[in-house]
């Protein structure tokens, strides 16, 4: 099968084509920068994958991209802006352009009929309720203009599915593991750890996240295509993990005791996410599941290795349950 993968130089992307080359598809990576040679030196040899530069806020009709949608057997979009925190002045547009446009463009040339899966978040749910995970069949409740991007991105697909397109969207929860944006809570705290800083946690360390191994993430994604629901689906454990918990989990990846410094948690923050992951299991079969300590222990090690430089204080920080999260951090 012939994939196009979108957003494929990002965190999840680099772990979606590895998993698409294992099995055997031909991948289409595109992305407006670069493939991470940290992913791509892991890809097993001898496979089909060819990169596509491109913006996707700008395609046309004339743009390579555009043929190799159109002729595409499936597709799996993740092109986007991440981060809940992010507070560059042009972050409004940004969103807009990247988490918006590159979805009405991307849709836009796939053929009727062939599987597409668009990457929208968790946090169009504004966090879990008194400890109910959130459900898909839930009235969204997006906090701040990442989730509110998110929606109008969910909206589109709604739009061409009505058409005859054949879209499921995916709400992933905090998504963890080796390469994980640099913004995103674990990535600094892994990196305040190992530098023997304090790490920053928004609100307080009861606070919960629901985080996802990013190769069951991958998981999940391949085995959506496969099976075309043409829904709305999360991607998620249905487990919740305490901020005390998640940087304890740091402190044993990196080897070291960690200190905590505690800071007000900003608006768009949600106190708690968790996925109800019934739908999800009824599609593929099987529930991701997260050994925390091993995961970290991975993430750590490729933080180590240099595979992602990672901020270690300043704004924009999340823990993401998405990009940014919401987070933690
Ligand atoms: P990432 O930032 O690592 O990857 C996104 C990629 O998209 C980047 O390589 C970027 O260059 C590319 N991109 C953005 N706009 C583009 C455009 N206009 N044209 C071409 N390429 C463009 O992010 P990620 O963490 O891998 O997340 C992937 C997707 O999943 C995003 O849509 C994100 O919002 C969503 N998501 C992520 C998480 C998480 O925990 N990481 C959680 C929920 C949802």
């Amino acid at each position: 099968m012939t994939v196009v993968v979108t957003g494929a130089a990002g965190f999840i992307g680099g772990h979606v084509l590895d998993a698409l080359l294992t099995r055997g598809d031909d991948v289409l990576a595109v992305d407006r920068r670069p493939l991470d040679p940290a992913a791509t030196d892991r890809f097993p040899p001898g496979r089909s994958l060819r990169c596509l530069p491109a913006d996707l806020a700008e395609i046309g009709p004339a743009d390579p991209v555009v043929a190799a949608l159109a002729e595409a057997e499936a597709v799996i979009a993740l092109a986007g802006c991440g981060g809940v925190r992010d507070t560059r002045a042009d972050i409004a547009w940004r969103r807009t352009r990247d988490n918006v446009e590159s979805v009405r463009r991307t849709l836009q040339w796939v053929r009727p009929g062939v599987p597409v899966i668009v990457a929208s978040s968790s946090s169009v749910y504004g966090g879990s309720r008194s400890g109910r995970a959130s459900r898909e069949s839930a009235a969204p409740v997006p906090r701040g203009g990442y989730a509110a991007s998110k929606i109008a991105a969910e909206g589109l697909c709604r739009e061409f599915r009505a058409r005859g397109s054949s879209v499921t969207i995916v709400r992933p929860f905090t998504v963890a593991g080796e390469r994980q944006r640099s913004d995103m809570a674990l990535s600094r705290w892994i990196a305040a750890a190992s530098a023997g800083l304090p790490l920053t946690v928004y609100g307080s360390l009861d606070r919960t996240r629901d985080v996802t191994d990013v190769r069951e993430v991958a998981r999940c994604l391949l085995a959506l295509l496969d099976r075309d629901p043409a829904t709305t689906v999360n991607i998620g454990t249905g487990q919740g993990h305490t901020l005390q918990a998640l940087t304890a989990a740091v402190g044993r990846a990196v080897g070291a005791p960690v200190t905590v410094q505690l800071h007000p948690c900003h608006p768009d923050d949600v106190p708690d996410t968790l996925a109800d992951t019934s739908r999800l299991e009824r599609l593929v079969g099987f529930r991701p599941r997260t050994d925390l300590d091993q995961l970290l222990a991975r993430q750590a090690a490729a933080q180590r290795a240099g595979a992602a430089p990672v901020q270690v204080s300043g704004s924009g920080s999340s823990v993401e349950h998405e990009p940014a999260g919401t987070a933690v951090a």
